[in-house]
């Protein structure tokens, strides 16, 4: 089968190699759909945590073609995607249904196993995972439903984190209106009766300014913490969702955080500012406010969000490649010309 393999730093290509075998509590998916991400171009330039010759694919969706030993309650001809935390579903975070958390493979600083990243992923014909990572998805669209387990999932655990502040009368933050940030402002119209405010670049694409949210500012206006404020009568919001993760955007937070206010650090471009422990906060920190920097979402967030995408009530914009264009997809989305998620579709022939 065709796979498409993290070769050395700098280089991912298209190999031949044979079709694995579900071994205990494993099964064999044919792959309908497997999403190209962000992290794909981080691995091939950085491969921190990967090792050559691993197939790459953390977003999959496929069709079960063959069951392995001990596996109860799946079938062949099912179709379903798979949790990219491949939890051990016996630790204590596990238990308490927080297995993007999951300790049971020893280790503090790391997440649990992830397809495509630290074992083979979905970036081929076949790929294997454990029967206890999937979630049915029925006739949802493939391709949609693998971009969940990463753009949607991400987003939603985000979200339910922050339901509690964000009651009747609140505000919610979106800080970036890429494929994540959309997400979470539909994500945050659905599942909370605040007011969403999102701020981006001027030059995004329409899409993003259309994305359902009740005001969108521009990231680059002089007085944008000011704005910000005025949107909140002066208190700032009781839940933001930074996907930008800069210094120049954790410092809007913070400064435009409500007290007993939360912030969730989704994205990931280094940025840091001071938690400072004193009355007087230089960057503004409210009292009460609390920082968080989430990890993709529980086994329970990714049925939530399929169940919802399965009622018809999210919708992406997804750009579809054959398996022998992976190569072209990730390049076209290393050089930000992918519009919205680019998936791969190995078996659409
Ligand atoms: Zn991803
Ligand atoms: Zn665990």
């Amino acid at each position: 089968m065709k796979a498409v393999r993290l070769k050395r730093p700098g280089l991912v290509q298209i190999d031949e190699i044979e079709r694995p075998e579900p071994g205990e509590g494993e099964v064999l998916l044919r792959v309908l759909a497997a999403g190209v991400c962000r992290t794909d171009c981080h691995i091939r330039a950085h491969p921190f945590a990967t090792s050559a010759n691993t197939t790459l694919g953390h977003e999959i969706a496929g069709e079960i073609t063959a069951i392995g030993p001990g596996v109860v309650g799946w079938s062949t001809g099912q179709r379903a995607v798979v949790h990219p935390c491949w939890a051990c579903h016996k630790c204590s975070q596990c238990r308490a249904g927080r297995e993007n958390y999951c300790q049971g493979h020893g280790m503090q600083r790391f997440p649990p196993p992830t397809p495509g990243v630290t074992c083979n992923g979905g970036m081929a014909e076949f790929a294997i995972a454990p029967a206890n990572s999937l979630v049915e998805i029925g006739d949802l669209d493939p391709a949609f439903a693998a971009v969940l387990a990463d753009a949607g999932l991400a987003p939603y655990h985000s979200v339910r984190l922050l339901r509690d502040r964000l009651g009747p009368g609140s505000t919610a933050l979106v800080i970036g209106l890429g494929g994540l940030g959309q997400f979470a402002v539909q994500l945050l119209k659905l599942c909370t009766p605040a007011r969403v405010v999102a701020i981006d670049r001027a030059e995004a694409p329409l899409a993003a300014r259309e994305s359902g949210a009740d005001t969108v500012l521009q990231a680059d206006a002089p007085d944008l913490a000011e704005q910000l404020l005025e949107q909140t009568d002066g208190f700032g919001f009781a839940g933001i969702i930074d996907f930008v993760g800069s210094e120049q955007t954790l410092r809007l937070a913070a400064s435009v955080a409500a007290p007993f206010g939360a912030i969730q650090a989704v994205g990931l471009t280094g940025g840091h500012i001071p938690f400072e422990a004193a009355d007087m906060s230089t960057i503004g920190l409210p009292w009460g406010v609390t920082l968080m920097k989430p990890y993709s979402g529980s086994y329970r967030d990714l049925a939530d969000v399929i169940a919802l995408a399965r009622q018809g009530k999210l919708s992406a914009n997804l750009e579809h490649f054959p398996l022998e264009e992976a190569i072209t997809a990730i390049d076209r989305l290393e050089s930000g010309h992918i519009n919205g998620r680019a998936v791969l579709l190995p078996n659409s022939k």
